[in-house]
C-alpha cells in the first residue's frame, strides 16, 4: 500500500478540475451550475473531439465464429473475441496461444472451440491471464486449466477464486472456482513471462475496479489489455465491496497512460478497442468526479444528495445509471475516508 503523500501527489489535492470540465460550484451547498463556455473552451472541446476521431482504424476486420462470438483482428498476431462475456485477447506465439480472460461460463464451449479454430491443428493455450476475478472474465478457466494452460493472476484474484466472495447488491455468495480453474501463478506488483517468440508484461492496478485488477502489455504490438479498468462503453463499474474505488481508478488510468504512447491500443473488457485519447478522456472525467466528490462528501452529502445537486452535470459523458455510479463511488470513498483531504488523518 502506498503512503499518503504519494496518494496526495496522485490526486493533486487542491488542484483544479480540467478547465474544459469546470463548473461553477456553490461552496456552501455543493451545487453545480454550468458556466458560460468561453470561445477557448469550445475550441478546446472541438480539438479533443477531433483527436478522438482521427485515430487509425483500431481493428482491421471482424468475423463471426462458433456461438456468435465475434473475432476482430487487432494486430498481425492478436485477435479480440467478443460476445462471450468480457472481451478475450488472443496472442499467437510459437509456444501456443496466450489468452487474456476467458469469458462467461455459459459460453465456455464456444470460447474453447473458437480458440481451437484460430490456433489450427494441434493448437494449445499455453497461458491464460485473468485481468480480475469477476465471472465474465473466468468462465472458461476450468476448461483451459484442465487442458494444461498456466493460469496467471494477481495474488488477490487467486485468493478470491479460491475462497469465493459476497455480492451485497444481490445478497448472495459466489462459490470458489473448481481447483482446475484457479490461477496457478500469481504475483504482487509486476511480472513478465515469455512464450516462444513473444513476451508479455503485467502489473497490478490497485483498487481500480476490484482488489485484483491487472493490465497485460504486449510490447511487440503496442497493445495493452485493461480488463474492466477502462470502460468506454458502459458506466465505469466500481466494485466497492470487492475493493475498487474512484481514487484507485483514477490512478490506474494514469498508470495505463504512462505505460503507453500515442499509438498504443487499449483493449477493454467491454466495448471496442480504444486509443490514448479515449483513455485520457476517461481519466480526466473521473478525476473531475473525484475532485467534486471530495468537496461534497466534506459537506456531509449522500450519493442521492450529490445527484440532486448536479454533481455529474456538464460532463462530456452521460451515465446510464448515475444513481448507481454515485452510490458505488460514495461507498468506495468511505473505505478511504482518510484521503478526503490532507488535513484529515
Ligand atoms: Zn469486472
Amino acid at each position: 500500500m502506498r503512503d499518503f503523500r504519494e496518494r496526495c501527489r496522485c490526486y493533486g489535492f487542491g488542484s483544479t478540475e480540467t478547465p474544459a470540465l469546470r463548473l461553477n460550484r456553490n461552496r456552501n451547498t455543493g451545487t453545480y451550475s454550468r458556466r458560460q463556455a468561453s470561445r477557448r473552451d469550445v475550441l478546446r472541446g472541438l480539438a479533443a473531439g477531433l483527436a478522438g476521431l482521427s485515430l487509425a482504424p483500431l481493428a482491421s476486420s471482424v468475423a463471426l465464429a462458433a456461438g456468435g462470438i465475434a473475432v476482430a483482428d487487432v494486430a498481425p498476431k492478436i485477435k479480440v473475441l467478443s460476445g462471450a462475456g468480457g472481451n478475450i485477447v488472443v496472442l499467437a506465439t510459437s509456444a501456443g496461444q496466450v489468452v487474456v480472460d476467458s469469458g462467461a461460463a455459459a459460453q465456455s464451449d464456444a470460447v474453447v472451440g473458437t480458440l481451437r479454430e484460430l490456433g489450427g491443428t494441434g493448437a494449445k493455450v499455453a497461458a491464460l491471464v485473468n485481468t480480475h476475478w469477476h465471472r465474465d472474465q473466468t468462465g472458461a478457466n476450468e476448461a483451459l486449466g484442465v487442458a494444461g494452460a498456466t493460469i496467471i493472476a494477481h495474488a488477490k484474484t487467486r485468493q478470491r477464486l479460491r475462497a469465493g466472495w459476497y455480492v451485497p447488491a444481490s445478497d448472495r455468495y459466489e462459490p470458489p472456482l473448481p481447483p482446475a480453474a484457479r490461477p496457478t501463478k500469481a504475483f504482487y506488483t509486476t511480472d513478465s513471462a515469455s512464450f516462444g517468440d513473444e513476451r508479455i508484461e503485467y502489473g497490478y492496478l490497485i483498487e481500480a475496479h476490484t482488489d485484483g485488477d491487472l493490465y497485460v502489455r504486449i510490447p511487440s504490438a503496442n497493445v495493452i489489455a485493461t480488463g474492466d479498468v477502462v470502460s468506454p462503453q458502459r458506466d465505469p463499474v466500481l466494485d466497492w465491496f470487492g475493493g475498487g474505488w474512484l481514487g484507485g481508478r483514477v490512478d490506474a488510468l494514469a498508470k495505463l497512460l504512462a505505460l503507453g504512447d500515442a499509438r498504443t491500443r487499449y483493449v477493454p473488457s467491454v466495448g471496442s478497442v480504444v486509443g490514448r485519447a479515449q483513455v485520457q478522456a476517461e481519466h480526466d472525467l473521473l478525476k473531475t468526479v473525484f475532485d467534486r466528490m471530495v468537496v461534497n462528501l466534506r459537506l456531509g452529502q449522500t450519493a442521492d444528495d450529490m445527484l440532486k445537486v448536479g454533481l455529474l452535470d456538464g460532463l462530456p459523458r452521460t451515465f446510464e445509471d448515475p444513481a448507481k455510479f454515485l452510490y458505488d463511488a460514495n461507498k468506495g470513498f468511505w473505505a478511504h475516508h482518510n484521503k478526503l483531504m490532507n488535513d484529515i488523518v
